[in-house]
């Protein structure tokens, strides 16, 4: 180990637990390897699965989360075709279920209380892939001296630029989750009250290592302050200072004698990069000053961002344009056409949506989860050994991914969906009347390989969005309170944002508010490869992200906190209390992009193509939406179910 891993803490030992309190999750490799011959017909799974034993509690994990290992390598084989040489036959259990639901997401919990709101004593039962329900709501526990310290691994807040449906806003309703009263009760609003944003540019991209208060962007509660005095402070060049303040403060029309729709039309389709450099004519080295202000929501830079995206997001430049609020039709059919104006919803649970989550499992499985409202919810233990009890009518079971779903019989009139998974080294095959795939859109083609080829083709169109959401918890925030910021923009970093987590006081939880205690920090990293089209961005995103050790993103991040915080006497070595990386190869369902995406007639997207019911299978997901929000997976539960209700029984 070299003297700055030492410096920077690496050799310290902190809290990274891969064991739950000594039992081993053996789901590595889960490709099954013992075959049985022939079709064994048990009445029951008696293995001692990972999920029922005692001290099964995924939440608690640190180190490497997420996208688990252990988690995708079977479907990885599937996609690979080698899944089936090694698999042999599945062990066939006596189970016959009315629904059988693929993924334990959101999309999937809202699919399982659909079905059984419309068929209250349907048996149901949920495979989920990973160790843990909820998806990308995924829940992170930290106990920094012992005070648990809660974070979103994944769905971060309660929110959407489309207002709710009747069907997502009933499901919310039913849950007594009143996003709006909630935000109003529990937000800590003065938690942060005399900190600012700032950013830091770093030497490997401007030059030196710079930190400096203020600046532009949406988190900058004074609106960046006097972007002036903010641009003499960083290590731009004369003339990208000065292009800098041209372009914050222009109110040129760069579109003379168009109209707002034929203008809006035009940023549709350049890039926000090319609308900097080839219209309002910015030198090259404001660019990386924005490059990566649409990352966290898209998942690339702005290179593969339309200008029009970013009008919306209030990026500099457009004020001289005179653009008429709303949409544009080339955005309606994606998230990207924000609705105006946006639906007050917006509430951050301490662990994100993972609590939309834990509220559906609590109603689906009674005894799972105490409590009983939308507060106490939030401190409130899942018992997972409740979770695929023989006596529920509703079951969830971990680790364990579907490699098949076939009718049994001809799609037409078959009365049973035959669906086989991978658990833990062994494969096993359960029935179902009707199964919705609340899964991945890519996974679908290769788990139904009955499905026609265009269908194929369109599931398999988008590609989700590689992203990193990280959680360190660390002893204090003093030093963030001594440079007076609660959140850093890293334009050049390794993570490109660093700030501390909302605070949120809710029920028995209450938010860290002193400098003096403990608290999250999160930093988030989109990995993409500027230039390309987005969807090649997001694969070299993900190849990178399935190769890159937990250690890399530990060195990292302790070198990012030192250079960035270190000013006010943060010291990554010591300072340190845990680490979860919450690594998403599969993040975000793509949404269209009107730069590189065609404009499909109504119902020829391959969102739309993709998610047409196939016999006794539907399609749930955001990905069904072409669009990551919570309201959209939910959407897109309430038709899966409704289709199956119009299969004859
Ligand atoms: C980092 C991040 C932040 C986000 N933040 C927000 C936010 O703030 N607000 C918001 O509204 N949305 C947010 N989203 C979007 C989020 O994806 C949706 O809101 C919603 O949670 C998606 O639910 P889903 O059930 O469709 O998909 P998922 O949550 O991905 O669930 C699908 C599940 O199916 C499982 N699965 C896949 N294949 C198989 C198989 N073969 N067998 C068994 N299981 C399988 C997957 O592992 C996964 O657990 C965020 C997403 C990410 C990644």
């Amino acid at each position: 180990m070299n003297k700055s891993d030492r410096q920077l803490g690496m050799d310290r030992s902190i809290t990274r637990r891969d064991f739950l309190d000594g039992v081993r999750i053996a789901i590595g490799g889960a490709i099954a390897t013992s075959v049985l011959p022939g079709l064994d017909l048990v009445a029951e799974t008696a293995e001692p699965f990972a999920q029922d034993q005692p001290g099964y509690y995924p939440p608690a994990l640190t180190g490497m989360r997420g996208s688990t290992d252990g988690s995708y390598e079977a479907a990885h084989a599937l996609r690979d075709g080698d899944f089936w040489k090694k698999a042999g036959q599945p062990k066939r259990i006596d189970e016959v279920y009315d629904l059988i639901v693929v993924g334990g997401g959101l999309s999937g919990l809202a699919a399982a209380y659909f079905y059984r709101r419309q068929n209250p004593s349907a048996r149901i039962l949920i495979l989920e892939n990973h160790d843990d329900f909820g998806g990308h709501a995924k829940r992170n526990e930290f106990r920094p001296g012992g005070r648990l310290l809660l974070a979103n691994g994944g769905t971060w807040a309660i929110e959407s630029p489309f207002p709710y449906s009747k069907e997502a806003a009933g499901l919310m309703a039913d849950l007594q989750i009143d996003p709006a009263a909630l935000a109003e009760k529990c937000d800590v609003k003065d938690a942060y009250k005399n900190l600012q944003s700032a950013y830091f540019f770093d030497k490997e991209t401007f030059g030196s290592d710079k930190f400096v208060p203020g600046g532009p962007g949406r988190r900058n509660r004074n609106g960046g302050g006097n972007l002036s005095d903010f641009v003499q402070k960083t290590p731009l060049s004369e003339n990208a200072r000065r292009d800098f303040l041209r372009l914050n403060e222009t109110i040129v029309d760069f579109f003379p004698g168009l109209s707002s729709d034929e203008k809006k039309d035009r940023l549709s389709r350049i890039s926000y990069k090319d609308y900097l450099l080839k219209v309002v004519k910015v030198d090259p080295g404001v660019v990386p000053v924005y490059q990566v202000q649409t990352q966290g929501l898209y998942g690339v830079g702005i290179d593969a961002v339309s200008a029009l995206d970013c009008w919306v997001l209030r990026s500099p430049g457009f004020a001289g344009l005179n653009l008429a609020p709303g949409p544009h039709p080339r955005m309606g059919f994606t998230a990207r056409g924000f609705a105006t104006p946006k639906p007050d919803y917006e509430f951050h649970y301490p662990d994100g949506n993972a609590s939309i989550a834990r509220m559906l499992v609590r109603v689906l499985i009674r005894g799972s989860i105490g409590g009983k409202t939308a507060e106490d919810i939030v401190t409130a233990k899942t018992d997972y050994s409740k979770l695929d009890q023989p006596s529920s009518m509703v079951r969830i079971r971990l680790n364990s991914t579907v490699v098949h779903a076939r009718h049994a019989g001809d799609v037409g009139s078959a009365r049973e969906v035959e669906v086989s998974y991978s658990r833990e080294g062994k494969l096993y095959s359960v029935r179902g009347k009707g199964v919705v795939m609340a899964c991945w859109n890519t996974v679908i083609p290769y788990v139904c390989p009955e499905l026609p080829q265009t269908q194929k083709d369109a599931l398999l169109y988008g590609t989700k969005v590689p992203l990193v959401y990280t959680s360190v918890a660390i002893k204090n925030w003093k030093a963030f309170e001594k440079l007076g910021v609660y959140h850093v923009s890293c334009p050049g970093m390794y993570h490109t944002h660093v700030s501390l987590d909302n605070a949120v006081t809710i029920g028995d939880y209450k938010a860290p508010v002193s400098p003096e205690e403990p608290i999250l920090v999160r930093l988030t990293k989109t990995p993409c490869a500027p230039g390309l089209p987005e969807r090649e961005q997001h694969k070299v995103g993900r190849a990178e992200l399935l190769v890159t050790p937990f250690e890399t993103f530990e060195r990292k991040l302790r070198d990012q906190l030192y250079r960035v915080l270190g000013a006010g006497g943060f010291d990554s070595a010591r300072d340190i209390d845990a680490i979860t990386v919450n690594r998403w190869p599969h993040g975000y369902a793509y949404e269209y992009n009107p730069l590189f995406d065609p404009d499909w007639p109504p119902g020829q997207s391959p969102c739309e193509i993709g998610r047409k019911p196939f016999g006794r299978i539907t399609i749930a997901n955001a990905d069904a939406a072409a669009a990551a929000y919570t309201d959209q997976a939910m959407d897109q539960a309430y038709r899966a179910v409704q289709e199956l209700a119009r299969v004859p029984a």
